[in-house]
Parts: structure tokens; C-alpha cells; sequence
């Protein structure tokens, strides 16, 4: 295993990083307290090739790897992870899952809006009843004529408020369990589809979460990604590479936490020096530096896998990875908070955004429980 990056990789980190920390970072105060999209962030993302970060060159694409995507999610975490997440939902949930699955006519048709960010897009599976347990979803499509009708909810959808086009799971033989699932694309304005509720959120509130409704939903079978029923293997085919990076992400926020905590700690006096002279805000900080090495160790080691074409064989690594990254955000950002005493708890510090925002990692994409249970079932089957 190689643990340098290329000359071009490096190149792209620093591209990223400058992006991160010279427009990312100024805005993310204001998307944070009026809860509102980062449309400046995205248009630039889209400019920059980072929405379509794996798709080909000839759709607009930048035609790079899951390594690439890491780095992408690792810098903007760092700093926005609103920002981060409503990226990283467009290029890996939604992109990548099109270069993976979507037809020729598909790909021609959406994925160049899609890379240049013209077109939001979500990719909605949760459903009121069905988080864990996505595949007992209810949402039903039967076939009608040349199509199908819609019918039921999605919640907690990233990007769905906003969004031009989703990418849908339904079941179409509900009598065949997680066999019996499909995808559709649904371009908002069909008639049937509307947004439900958009949520006020405890954190990723730049990054829109809302609900999907769909009543006597008409889309034609152009619309189907894929063969019928085969939704189970449209969802596998993304799950690892999206589980590495949301465990990048994790190391990206606690990196973040840990670049706060050091400047910090060597300005602000107490008894008369530095609070970094302090051995207990030294251990703190020596345990965020760990836990951060440790993180971007096994996601980048999931990464490069994924790279080498072996994602199908990495899913316990992929689930610690996820499991690690969220643990290593939320334990690194209390720190943070802890590091900057009362100040940290107060909006005019970022380090009280880093903590409300890092709460999610242990919950979205899949819980801190699910992940523990993907690993020991492997590990003792
Ligand atoms: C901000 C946000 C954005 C999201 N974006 C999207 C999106 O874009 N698309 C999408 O499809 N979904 C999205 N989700 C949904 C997300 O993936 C689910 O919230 C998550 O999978 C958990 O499901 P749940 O919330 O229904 O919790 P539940 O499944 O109800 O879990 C409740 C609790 O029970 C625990 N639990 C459940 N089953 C087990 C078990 N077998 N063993 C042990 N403990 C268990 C869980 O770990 C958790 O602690 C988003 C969620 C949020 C909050």
C-alpha cells in the first residue's frame, strides 16, 4: 500500500484547501445561522470539477477516483461540513452512483448539469418508517402502460428541498422483500412529486434536509435506472466507497477541531502563560492528533482499495472507516469546545458548529450501531 500521494493528487489538495479556506470558510458562519443553501460554494464547486469528481471527462466530469473524492470531502470538512455534505451527497451519492448505474441516454442527458451544478440533485431512500432497516421501504412504484405510479414519502433527504432531480428508491415487487426494489429519476415538476416538510436542523443546516412526496407519481420506464428490481445492487454497488468517504469526512471535521485547538491554546493566557503549556490540554491535543492520523490512516486505505477495484471486498473495512471517522468528529470537536472553555461555547468560535455538525456523522449514512453490527457479523461469521 502506497501512503503518499501523487504529484497530482497533492496539486488537487492544495487546489481544494485554497478553495476550502479562502471562499468556503468566510461563509460558512452565515449558512450555518439562516440555515440556507451555499449556493456561492456550489456554483465554484462545480467550476472547480469537484461535483463530478469520478465522472468522465466527456460528461463534464473530472474523471477521477475515490482517492480524489476523499480529498475533496477531507478539505471542505475541515472547514464547512455543511458545505462538505452538500457537495459530497452531489458527487458520490448522486454522480458516482450515475457512472455506476444510469444508462448511456441517462448519462447524456443529466450528468453534465449535474457535474457543472446546474442541476441539484438527492438520492432518497429513508422513508418515515424505514431508516436502519431502509429495505422494509414502503414507497411503492406499479407498472401502469409504458411506466409506473408512485406512491408514498422519503424523509430526511440531503439536498431534496432544493433539488432538480432525484434519484428515487421504490418497490416494485414488494413481495420479493430488499429483491423486490428499484430506482427511478424524478425531475422536480412532475406532476404527483412535490417537497414535503424542509427540517430545522441541530447542525449541517447549510445542507438542506427534507421530505418527498409522491402521489400517483407518473414517470415512464425511461425513468428506471437499471433493470427493474434490481435496486438491491444499485445500492450495494456505492455503499463501501460512500462509507470511506463519509469516515474522510470524519477525519476532515476532527482535523479541523485540532487546527482550531492549536492556535487557540497557544494565544489564550491562563495563570499567566499559554493554556498549551498546560499537560492536560496537552494530552487533549496529542489524542486529537492521533485520532486524526488514525482516521485518514484506514479511510485512505479504504480509498485506495475502492481505487484498485476492490470495493466488493472491503465492507468491514468500509463500515470502520465510517464508524471511526464519525467517533474520531464527535470526540475530537467536544474537545475543541472543552480547549476553548467558555469561549467555545459561544457562536463567535466555530468549534460549537464543528460539535452540533459532527453529531450527525454518528447517525446519517448509516449509524455508529449499524456499523458495529456490519463489522462483528463479519467478523464472526
Ligand atoms: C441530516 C440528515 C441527512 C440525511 N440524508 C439522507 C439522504 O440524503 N438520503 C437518505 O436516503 N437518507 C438520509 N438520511 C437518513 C439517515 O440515513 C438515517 O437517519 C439513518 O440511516 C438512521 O435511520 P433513522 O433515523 O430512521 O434511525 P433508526 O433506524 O430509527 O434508529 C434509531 C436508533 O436505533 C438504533 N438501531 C436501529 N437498528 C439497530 C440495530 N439493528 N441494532 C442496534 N441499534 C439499532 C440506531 O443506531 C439508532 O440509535 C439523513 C438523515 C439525516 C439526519
Amino acid at each position: 500500500m502506497n501512503f503518499d500521494f501523487t504529484e497530482e493528487q497533492l496539486m488537487l489538495r492544495k487546489m481544494v484547501r485554497d478553495f476550502a479556506q479562502k471562499e468556503v470558510a468566510p461563509l460558512a458562519y452565515e449558512i450555518d445561522r439562516d440555515e440556507r443553501f451555499p449556493y456561492e460554494n456550489w456554483k465554484r464547486a462545480g467550476e472547480l470539477g469537484l461535483l463530478g469528481i469520478t465522472a468522465p471527462e466527456k460528461y463534464g466530469g473530472s474523471g477521477l477516483g475515490v482517492t480524489e473524492m476523499s480529498i475533496v470531502a477531507e478539505e471542505i470538512a475541515a472547514v464547512c461540513v455543511s458545505t462538505c455534505a452538500t457537495i459530497i451527497h452531489q458527487a458520490c451519492l448522486v454522480i458516482d452512483n450515475f457512472v455506476k448505474n444510469a444508462s448511456e441516454q441517462q448519462k447524456e442527458r443529466y450528468l453534465p448539469g449535474l457535474c457543472s451544478g446546474e442541476i441539484i440533485g438527492c438520492l432518497a431512500m429513508t422513508e418515515p418508517g424505514a431508516g436502519s432497516d431502509v429495505i422494509s421501504m414502503q414507497l411503492r412504484a406499479e407498472k401502469k402502460g409504458d411506466g409506473y405510479v408512485l406512491n408514498g414519502a422519503k424523509t430526511f433527504i440531503t439536498n431534496g428541498p432544493n433539488a432538480d432531480l432525484a434519484m428515487v428508491y421504490a418497490k416494485t415487487s414488494p413481495e420479493l422483500g430488499s429483491r423486490g426494489i428499484s430506482v427511478f429519476l424524478i425531475e422536480a415538476g412532475t406532476p404527483g412529486f412535490k417537497k414535503g416538510k424542509k427540517f430545522e436542523k441541530m447542525g449541517w443546516r447549510g445542507s438542506p434536509t427534507g421530505e418527498l412526496i409522491f402521489e400517483d407519481c407518473y414517470v415512464p420506464k425511461e425513468n428506471l435506472v437499471g433493470n427493474e428490481n434490481e435496486g438491491l445492487n444499485i445500492l450495494m454497488s456505492g455503499l463501501n466507497s460512500e462509507r470511506v468517504i463519509m469516515g474522510v469526512q470524519g477525519a476532515g471535521i476532527a482535523r479541523g477541531a485540532l487546527e482550531a485547538c492549536l492556535a487557540y491554546a497557544k494565544e489564550r493566557q491562563q495563570f499567566g502563560k499559554p493554556i498549551a503549556q498546560f499537560q492536560m490540554i496537552q494530552e487533549k491535543l496529542a489524542n486529537m492528533y492521533v485520532d486524526v492520523e488514525a482516521g485518514e490512516l484506514l479511510a485512505y486505505k479504504g480509498a485506495t482499495l475502492c481505487d484498485q477495484g476492490r470495493a466488493g471486498e472491503i465492507n468491514k473495512l468500509a463500515a470502520a472507516a465510517k464508524l471511526f471517522g464519525s467517533e474520531i468528529a464527535m470526540r475530537a470537536t467536544t474537545e475543541a469546545v472543552q480547549i476553548f472553555g467558555g469561549y467555545g461555547y459561544m457562536k463567535e468560535f466555530p468549534v460549537e458548529r464543528y460539535m452540533r455538525d459532527a453529531k450527525l456523522m454518528q447517525i446519517g449514512g448509516g449509524t455508529s450501531e449499524i456499523q458495529r453490527h456490519i463489522i462483528s457479523k463479519q467478523l464472526l461469521s
